[in-house]
């Protein structure tokens, strides 16, 4: 009872968030924000459900990984990604986790040996309430929005989702963050 009322909680957080993003009354609260030190207390909240599934959860970082964004935003952005890489992924699995510095950018991304998404499918996880097999994922908590609210934050701010996966390999989310906002 208790796993449900929270699960209920969760989604009408997740609803709510959702409908303001899209109605755009979120002000980003743009500040300068170090991505791997972000990365590092998101990493912090999620080894134990990490641990749970003997999963290894590493992260690198190249380069300067400070930009311009809302760290709040972002940080949810980084929750999503890698809640979703550890309950896609097997027991015993890696997620190795990329800071990375371009010219212009810096690069987050997150890759993992789950179960993958097929070409067919994979334009679609950004459709709210959208869930590859929904019969096999029903028992797995989620709703279907996450990726939705990814997608919002980061056309927020100017940046760049990008999805490469091999179903039964595994799944590379990877996001380009302008370290300059462009306002
Ligand atoms: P929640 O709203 O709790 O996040 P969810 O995880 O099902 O629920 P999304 O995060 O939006 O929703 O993801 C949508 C779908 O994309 C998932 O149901 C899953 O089928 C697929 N998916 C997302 N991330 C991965 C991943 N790393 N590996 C494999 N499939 C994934
Ligand atoms: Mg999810």
């Amino acid at each position: 009872i208790w796993d449900e009322s929270e699960r209920l909680q969760n989604l009408i957080q997740d609803l709510l968030d959702l409908s303001k993003i899209e109605h755009s009354e979120f002000q980003l609260n743009w500040q300068r924000v170090d991505l791997s030190m972000l990365t590092d207390d998101v990493i912090v909240m999620l080894k134990g459900k990490a641990k749970q599934k003997d999963i290894s959860l590493t992260k690198v970082t190249e380069g300067s990984s400070t930009i311009e964004g809302d760290p709040l935003r972002i940080k949810q952005v980084m929750i999503n990604l890698i809640n979703n890489a550890i309950m896609y992924t097997p027991q015993g699995g890696r997620i190795n986790i990329n800071v990375t510095e371009t010219n212009e950018k810096v690069i987050f991304g997150v890759k993992d040996t789950g179960i993958g998404i097929s070409k067919q499918e994979v334009s679609r996880v950004f459709e709210r309430f959208y869930r590859v097999d929904r019969a096999r994922s029903r028992n797995s908590g989620g709703t279907g929005l996450g990726l939705a609210i990814v997608k919002h934050i980061v056309e927020a701010h100017q940046g760049e989702i990008i999805v490469d996966s091999e179903v039964g390999k595994g799944t590379l989310f990877a996001i380009c963050f302008n370290k300059k906002a462009q306002l």
